[in-house]
């Protein structure tokens, strides 16, 4: 099964989780360890595909507010991938899944590694909030952003990981590992498949 025929199937990115790990995999090689965090251990992790990873400064806002609250939240998502993008963009677009709302793939503050969706989001408004951590509201429920110090890069560091993992396993038809989302990354990025390489 392929991105595409996923997304429009099924709800759950669970399916997806293989590909979407091993596209992290790649950015996470490719970036200083300095620039990013696992939260994982602070985290109970509910969703089928959760990458449990952000920006350093937001991940460690994230867990101090964790540790001034006293108790693991409910992650769904934390970074997200371009096929996780584009499966809840095109489930959105089609009104499908109940999702309220989401960017489209290669814009999302969840690429950049500065957002999280909670499951029990209104318990953790208020201690989040002390943290830069900041509630989008009803139009997006689960969703909050990180308002502190970023790396405006990361978005195209992590659509780099996507075309850098293409061309790792499709070397006779390769794409320009150049950050941006056009038509031919997004052509592929469609029939990848969701089991990885
Ligand atoms: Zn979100």
């Amino acid at each position: 099964m392929n991105v595409e025929e996923l997304a429009s199937t099924e709800c759950s990115t669970e399916k997806l989780a293989p590909l979407a790990r091993q596209i992290a995999q790649t950015l996470i090689a490719s970036l200083p360890a300095t620039d990013i965090i696992d939260i994982s251990d602070h985290v109970d992790i509910v969703g089928g595909s959760t990458l449990p990873y952000l920006q350093r400064t937001a991940g460690e806002a994230f867990i101090a507010a964790i540790n001034e609250a006293g108790r693991k939240p409910q992650l769904v998502h934390a970074l997200r991938t371009l096929p996780q993008q584009y499966m809840v963009y095109y489930q959105y677009i089609h009104h499908l899944c109940n999702i309220p709302l989401a960017a489209s793939p290669g814009t999302s503050p969840h690429e950049r590694a500065i957002a999280v969706d909670l499951q029990d989001h209104e318990s953790s408004r208020e201690v989040l909030a002390r943290h830069n951590w900041v509630w989008r509201g009803q139009a997006d429920p689960p969703h909050f952003n990180f308002h502190g110090p970023q790396s405006a890069d990361f978005g195209i560091e992590e659509i780099k990981a996507f075309q850098q993992t293409w061309n790792d396993h499709n070397p006779t038809d390769l794409l320009k590992v150049d950050g941006s989302y056009g038509p031919k990354t997004e052509s592929k990025l469609l029939i990848s498949p969701v089991a990885g390489w």
